[in-house]
């Protein structure tokens, strides 16, 4: 059982309870304007280039047998949809600038990782996360490791948008302890035009998850000009108050560092309009959801 994993951070301390490992798969059906890992979106693995590290010396261009790589006095020019991924070219650079983002692992050799820090988990109350991209976009490697992880007791948290099968939901959740849920937009059709994908799914899988019983906490990143607003906070609340199973609600606060990085896979920034809140914007959305009668609140 292999699967495309664009990282593994041993460490963590954002990504659910305690110490965690938080595994990056690749793949993921939405495509928020805003996203944080557009390295994660496709399911393949890609090549990447950072800018500011080329010195121009063009042994990328020398190397690579597809002319990905047009390299002059005046800048450097990439074609990402000619390359193979042979990694020739990043062997080739002196300058670290190119890369591969994606690599397949199979569950073993992702958990002999994960494995290594069970004495933080276990003294910290973490361990495992499996993120993305989207989690659940490779479903059926998601399971096997969150399988092998509970066979090590060691305690298992997904991230994910809520898209995905239901009959996968269905199948995954008594292997998970915990649910880092995304609720990204209220409003259907504001949905679609800033994620990229209906509600609907989205809806049916955060009930079937509520109804089994399983634990979550709603994740809400909040987009200034593009997601943020009264009716949003409300049903924020509204949900959080309805579910005693939604232990709690992260306010995840915008942050640009999607932006550098679609120029890195040769993509364009989409949220362009948004803007990093200053902390006492942050604190007014919390101290409202607070006064609407929410307690369960922190920052993600
Ligand atoms: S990875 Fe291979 S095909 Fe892709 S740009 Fe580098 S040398 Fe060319
Ligand atoms: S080999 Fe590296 S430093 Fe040289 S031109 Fe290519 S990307 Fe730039």
């Amino acid at each position: 059982m292999k699967g495309t994993v664009f990282d593994i951070q041993r460490f963590c301390i954002n990504d659910g309870p305690g110490i965690r490992t938080t595994v990056f798969l690749k793949g993921c059906p939405l495509d928020c304007l805003w996203c944080h890992n557009p390295e994660s979106k496709k399911l393949k693995p890609q090549l990447s280039f950072i800018k500011k590290h080329c010195i121009l010396c063009g042994r990328c261009q020398e190397v690579c047998e597809y002319d990905v790589h047009e390299v002059t006095e005046k800048g450097h020019k990439i074609d990402y949809e000619k390359c193979v991924l042979c990694e020739k070219c990043v062997e080739a650079c002196p300058a670290k600038a190119l890369s591969i983002y994606g690599k397949e692992m199979n569950v073993e050799e992702v958990l002999s990782i994960v494995i290594k820090d069970k004495n933080y988990y276990d003294n910290s109350n973490g361990g495992l996360t499996i993120s993305g991209g989207e989690a659940m976009s490779q479903f059926d490697f998601t399971f096997a490791l969150a399988k092998s992880a509970k066979k090590r007791e060691i305690h298992v948290t997904i991230e994910t948008s809520g898209f995905g099968k239901s009959e996968d939901f269905d199948k995954i959740e008594p292997y998970i302890d915990l649910f880092l849920f995304d609720y990204k937009v209220t409003g259907n059709e504001l949905h679609r035009k800033l994620t990229g994908v209906d509600r609907g799914l989205i809806d049916k899988n955060l009930n079937l998850l509520l109804y089994k019983g399983a634990k979550i906490i709603l994740r809400c990143p909040i987009i200034p000009n593009y997601n943020l607003s009264h009716e949003h906070l409300e049903s924020i609340y509204q949900l959080a108050k309805a579910h005693e199973n939604i232990v709690m609600v992260e306010i995840l606060p915008y942050h640009n560092l999607g932006e550098s990085k679609v120029e890195q896979i040769g993509d364009g920034y989409a949220a362009s309009e948004a803007y990093m809140p200053e902390e006492q914007e942050v604190e007014g959305w919390i101290k409202k959801l607070k006064e609407m009668g929410l307690q369960k609140i922190g920052r993600g």
